[in-house]
């Protein structure tokens, strides 16, 4: 059975619709896929629809802006309730923090002498439920100034680049007891992978966030070589924290992160699910189930 846990589509920076995305995870023999966009549930109802067509058990989740000690962490909240209103208005937050940081990013640019226009970006950006960074990066490689994504971020939109704007991300702590209240299960996506903070992530903050509600770590994710997984491996296995392992498939916006190219071991995917329902029992919340062919 191969479990990928992690992926994007074109409602947040991924370059395929919902649709596409589980199409393309059926020819590549995915049993079990989740939709897990930047801060949005968008994509949830159109890839629900396509999974029932493939024949495919689909996770909904949303991969959550966050913030750990000034540094950027991202975490992956499986099967929360979308409609709990502090977890929806959380969303909006970012979102809007998001849309805010583009007239700021372009303006810094302008400043460097790249002349990229609004218009520019929402043309890259298509159906996205906000416009983030990489559909600046999409308009700067059509605009010939970059190569690539990762050329963009290097050398202009990655924290340290001179059109680095910063934006509200949610406190981390504080997201993973929201989603615990919204009945979902939380994991820290890649929490050493690159550009993410490395130090603070260890082993007792971890703890610390399993007394919040965490659930696992993804560890095999492209951003960690070896020996951080083997580290991370350790860790969740001292705490009994589940391991994840998924793509971050972002269709052709993101190379070397083909579907399926880490997998999560399906007793783990087991007890991600039996802590969800677990969680879903205790908030009283109706949360959505894992779609089951
Ligand atoms: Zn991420
Ligand atoms: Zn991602």
């Amino acid at each position: 059975m191969r479990i990928d846990l992690h992926t994007h589509s074109d409602r947040s920076d991924g370059t395929t619709t919902p649709t596409e995305l589980v199409n393309h995870a059926g020819k590549r023999g995915i049993d079990v896929l989740a939709i897990t966009d930047h801060d949005t549930t968008e994509g949830w109802a159109e890839a629900a629809e396509a999974a029932e067509r493939e024949g495919l058990t689909l996770v909904r989740g949303i991969e959550v802006s966050c913030k750990l000690e000034g540094s950027a962490v991202h975490l992956l909240a499986y099967l929360p309730d979308p409609t709990y209103e502090p977890l929806a208005a959380e969303l909006g937050r970012i979102l809007e923090g998001r849309n805010a940081r583009l007239p700021a990013t372009l303006a810094k640019l302008r400043h460097l002498g790249i002349e990229i226009e609004e218009d520019d970006v929402r043309r890259v950006a298509g159906d996205a439920a906000a416009m983030g960074r990489p559909h600046v990066a999409d308009a700067l490689v059509e605009k010939g100034v970059v190569q690539d994504r990762s050329e963009a971020f290097d050398t202009y939109l990655g924290s340290r680049g001179p059109a680095y704007v910063k934006r509200y991300a949610a406190p981390l702590e504080e997201m993973v007891r929201m989603v615990a209240a919204a009945g979902g299960v939380s994991v820290v996506a890649h929490p050493w992978g690159r550009r993410y903070t490395h130090q603070a992530l260890d082993e007792a903050r971890f703890a610390a966030l399993q007394d919040e509600g965490l659930a696992g770590i993804e560890v095999d994710h492209q951003d960690h070589d070896e020996r951080e997984r083997e580290t991370l491996r350790a860790i969740a296995r001292n705490l009994d924290l589940v391991v994840t392992g998924s793509s971050d498939y972002h269709g052709d916006g993101k190379v070397d992160h083909d579907l399926g190219c880490n997998t999560t071991d399906p007793e783990d995917f087991a007890r991600l699910v039996d802590l969800a329902r677990a969680s879903a029992a205790a908030s009283g919340r109706t949360t959505p189930t894992v779609l089951v062919p």
